[in-house]
């Protein structure tokens, strides 16, 4: 039997983060879910916010804290593609993919570690990518942000890892969702071809590693990055 959490996961709307809050939920956990369109799974809260707006982090937490109480475990997984290549890429779309993905997480984090440290028992995951060790042609800037959120968890392990607080990452390789389905058809059946599972995911497969690493089993697991990826990335 698992201890019963307040969890916060951000995007939590659709794709991977709609999988992860509903796993939580059958869990038994208390879930709240960010959105800035649409809601979560039945049973969760949901809350308005924009990762790239630190006051509108903030204003959800309070939210979410007087309904649920304090955040306990945070899955950081609100996440943007802006896919082209080096030379074409503006710098806009450089920022954009880090502000969303590498800061908006920092953001989230740091606002969730108020609440953890004065319980002294945190859980917190990021959502990253196969491609942020891997590497991507054509995602300079998200890969960048991904790999970004590898030094975070590590950094946030040794700063409040003796606090009770664990920081793990997990890096999900191809999953069905809005994100892959943007991709052409003959982009994503090049991709299956390098996956030695020979498929793409569902969303369920990675949730179920994300409760996993923030549940009572994995208590002794910190800065780890956790590939759920068909094999893709093997050796990282
Ligand atoms: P989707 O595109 O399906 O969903 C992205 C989610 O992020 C949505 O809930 C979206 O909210 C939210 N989001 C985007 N920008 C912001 C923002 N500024 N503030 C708040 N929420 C925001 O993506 P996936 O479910 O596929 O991906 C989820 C995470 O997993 C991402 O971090 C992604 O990089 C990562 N990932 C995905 C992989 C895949 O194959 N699909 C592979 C590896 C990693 P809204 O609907 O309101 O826009």
């Amino acid at each position: 039997m698992t201890t019963s959490r307040t969890v916060l996961v951000t995007g939590g709307n659709r794709g991977i983060g709609f999988a992860i809050a509903s796993e939580f939920i059958a869990q038994g956990h208390r879930v709240a879910v960010t959105a800035r369109s649409g809601e979560g799974p039945e049973g969760s809260l949901t809350v308005r916010a924009d990762v790239t707006d630190a006051a509108s982090v903030d204003a959800a937490f309070t939210e979410i804290e007087a309904a649920l109480g304090p955040v306990e475990v945070v899955v950081a997984n609100a996440g943007i593609t802006r896919d082209t290549l080096l030379l074409r890429m503006s710098e806009d779309e450089f920022t954009s993919v880090i502000d969303t993905n590498l800061t908006g997480a920092f953001r989230v984090v740091k606002r969730a570690s108020k609440g953890m440290l004065k319980a002294r028992f945190g859980r917190i995951v990021l959502i990253s990518s196969v491609v942020g060790l891997y590497g991507s042609a054509g995602q300079v800037n998200y890969s960048a942000s991904k790999a970004g959120l590898v030094g975070m968890a590590r950094s946030l392990t040794r700063e409040l890892g003796a606090r009770n607080i664990t920081a793990n990452v997990v890096a999900p390789g191809f999953i069905e969702t809005d994100m892959t389905d943007a991709l052409p058809e003959a982009q994503q059946a090049e991709y299956r071809k390098s996956i030695p599972l020979a498929r793409f995911a569902t969303p369920d497969e990675v949730a179920k590693v994300v409760a996993w690493v923030a549940g009572d089993d994995a208590g002794y697991i910190s800065g780890a990055v956790i590939p759920v990826d068909g094999g893709l990335g093997m050796g990282h």
